[in-house]
């Protein structure tokens, strides 16, 4: 490389002189400059003063658009893993504020003075949600589900025992199999992908078993020439073999989902137990609509055992965790349907026909057409792939940009907007975005459609 080139690059802080207000703190902005400046010495070719200040604004916007903040959820998707999963409800948020904000009784006993088990009151709640003997939380269902199997897997007994159709991928990187094996435990497969017998089960639980687990399959069905054997009769057969049977639930609904017009039957942790299985794990942030954690719930003896794990420590759950879940929790224990997503399920049509006729109509004198559409919402987080929900729609197209071009602009706002390309046209999904959020929508929309 030529010094003449090393020269036309930019001092860092006459760079930084350039960009003017840039609303990171200093540290942030100094660290992007840093790395594109080293980046273009590494490259040949160096653009002019004009280029080069262009090249760090866009590396500074992408850095500033990495900060967590709120979004419209447009997508019509209620659990959706990119966009937080569930919003907490307003009892979760008023308990992260008040516990998070000052000293609690975390580990504290109130009746002695001395020092209590952590979690005891939502372990509890839990238990009587889950219609158990007992339960506890970590982090995440993830992180259940390596407790358990570290738990049961010894050097005697290393065989996880599971169907061939249940040995799934979830989202982005969680396959049963893999997370098996990074537990210590050792595959035992049993059927083929379609069709799992009793009798398969039977056969494959031997000396070296572990545990029998099965997995829902959440976010995907099968259909046609399928058949496993009921619950029961695995739980019957795992009792009669002396070992532990265990169902990750995923996602763990705790209320009828089939009351929902167009929602199947999602089972629940207490059906799930009521089958005779040992122990169940679901997640905290899917249909259960709290924070994210993993719940186990089950057999007493096995909760207590899984606890005492030297590996429970590293995995227990903050402060701010147990106390938006306990409230989440207490919420189903009152019989209120009170988080965000069993609100959304509950519009009706008529109301998000009101409010997208409300927002349709602020659109006026926009180089936009604008029009109410009807489609169809899902739960999302691998929960329920079959089942749809009716919704109502905003079908947006402007006069000059292409679906993508706005999708990306809607995205630039200062609440951006998230919403799914069809045939063309952007909609967004009024199902999902808060009515309070009606307002920076409509703001949105028109900050978007701007030239
Ligand atoms: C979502 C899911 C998990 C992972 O749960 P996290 O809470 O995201 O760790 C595990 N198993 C099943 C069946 C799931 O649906």
């Amino acid at each position: 490389m030529k010094p003449s080139r090393l020269r036309a690059i930019p001092s860092v802080d006459k760079v930084l002189q350039s960009l003017g207000d840039v609303d990171l703190p200093r540290p942030m902005v100094l660290d992007v400059v840093r790395r594109e400046l080293m980046a273009l010495r590494a490259e040949k070719i160096i653009p002019d003063a004009d280029g080069v200040l262009a090249r760090i604004r866009s590396g500074v916007a992408g850095v500033r658009a990495s900060r967590i903040r709120p979004v419209i959820n447009g997508t019509g998707i209620l659990v959706h893993t990119n966009l937080g999963r569930a919003p907490l409800g307003t009892g979760a948020m008023a308990a992260l504020s008040t516990i998070g904000s000052n000293y609690s009784n975390l580990e504290y006993s109130l009746a002695s003075g001395g020092r209590s088990g952590r979690a005891a009151y939502l372990e509890r709640g839990l238990a009587v949600l889950c219609e158990a003997d007992a339960a506890t939380v970590v982090n995440n269902n993830a992180a259940a589900l390596v407790l358990i199997l570290r738990h049961f897997c010894t050097a005697a007994a290393t065989e996880v025992v599971i169907s061939r159709g249940e040995l799934v991928q979830i989202g982005g990187g969680f396959r049963i199999p893999d997370v098996l094996e990074s537990s210590g435990a050792r595959l035992r497969e049993v059927g083929t992908t379609n069709q799992t017998s009793l009798a398969d089960y039977a056969r494959a639980i031997t000396r070296q078993t572990a545990m029998v687990l099965k997995v829902h399959r959440s976010n995907f069905f099968m259909d046609g020439f399928v058949e496993s054997p009921p619950t029961e009769d695995v739980a019957a057969l795992a009792k009669k073999r002396r070992v532990p049977f265990v169902e990750d639930l995923g996602s763990g609904a705790a209320v009828k989902t089939e009351s929902v017009a167009g929602l199947e039957h999602e089972p629940t942790p207490a059906e799930v137990l009521r089958r005779g299985v040992d122990l169940v794990c679901f997640s905290g942030d899917k249909l259960l609509g709290g924070p994210q954690a993993g719940v186990i719930a089950g057999r007493g003896p096995l909760v207590a055992a899984l606890k005492k794990e030297p590996f429970f420590r590293a995995l227990r759950c903050d402060k701010l965790i147990l106390s938006a879940l306990e409230a989440t929790v207490d919420g189903y224990l009152r019989g209120e349907r009170s988080t965000p997503v069993l609100e959304m399920l509950d519009a009706t049509i008529e109301a998000l026909r009101a409010r997208a006729e409300r927002i349709v109509g602020a659109l006026g004198g926009t180089p936009l057409t604008a029009r109410v559409g009807a489609g169809h919402a899902q739960l999302g987080g691998g929960t329920l792939p079959r089942s749809r929900v009716a919704s109502v729609t905003i079908d947006v197209t402007h006069r000059t940009l292409k679906a993508q071009d706005f999708a990306a602009r809607l995205r630039e706002q200062p609440v951006p907007v998230i919403g799914y390309i069809a045939r063309g046209v952007l909609r967004l999904d009024v199902r999902t975005i808060f009515p309070q959020q009606d307002l920076d929508l409509v703001a949105a929309i028109r900050g978007a459609s701007a030239p």
